[in-house]
């Protein structure tokens, strides 16, 4: 397995609320790499999203087919928003930033979410490339996420994601069927997270995750 980085944590891109903006900022982040942007106006694959910060990650697991199985896909779950928090203060992520992300994802209306899979709580790669900038075990944090009725689940098999779907349509996201990383950006704005953030992650994490082999980038808008 690689080793931990630090991912950047910002593109350069400025950003300005509305959706249509948010659509010319994921082109213009991808712009300098090989990756392929295409936008899909189609509703295809849409479901209704449920109350849950699922993560981005493609396999689905034992929740799949439920309510919570079909959440809003964030990279790590619950986990980007404790590193969004973390990074704006300049500091590792620990208890109090925990709570403090744990809290934000709950007035939002949302359950925090995180996963394993066979090979654990490192199974979630985001955790896994991000675990430099936490001061706190993952074990900790499932502790601290189940105590407030937080949703837990384990992903089956292996990534065999071939793109990275963006979406941009509100209250819809794509339910987890091992094809496709599926981050709802436009979510995360209401938590706060800004989407320099995410998309800089995404460019660095995906490579990782995908073994190369994810440079499709399909904008659901
Ligand atoms: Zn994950």
């Amino acid at each position: 397995m690689q080793g931990d980085i630090m991912l950047p944590p910002e593109t350069k891109v400025e950003y300005n609320n509305s959706p249509r903006q948010l659509d010319v900022l994921i082109q213009e982040a991808f712009n300098e790499t090989p990756w392929r942007v295409t936008v899909d106006e189609s509703r295809e694959g849409l479901v209704l999203a449920g109350k849950c910060t699922r993560c981005m990650d493609g396999r689905p697991g034992n929740l799949v087919g439920s309510e919570m199985g079909r959440g809003v896909a964030f990279p790590g779950g619950a986990y980007i928003v404790m590193v969004d928090r973390a990074f704006k203060q300049g500091k590792k992520v620990d208890e109090a930033i925990v709570t403090e992300a744990l809290d934000a994802i709950e007035a939002a209306g949302l359950t925090p979410y995180i996963h394993d899979d066979r090979h654990g709580l490192l199974g979630c790669g985001y955790f896994r490339l991000m675990q430099e900038n936490f001061a706190i075990t993952a074990e900790r944090i499932k502790e601290m996420l189940l105590a407030r009725n937080g949703t837990f689940e384990t992903l089956e098999g292996d990534h065999t994601e071939n793109k990275l779907v963006i979406n941009l349509v509100d209250g819809m996201t794509l339910e987890p069927d091992g094809s496709a990383f599926v981050v709802d950006l436009a979510v995360l704005e209401k938590l706060d997270v800004k989407p320099e953030l995410v998309l800089g992650q995404l460019k660095a994490a995906v490579p990782i995750l995908s073994h190369g082999k994810v440079i499709d980038v399909v904008i659901k808008k």
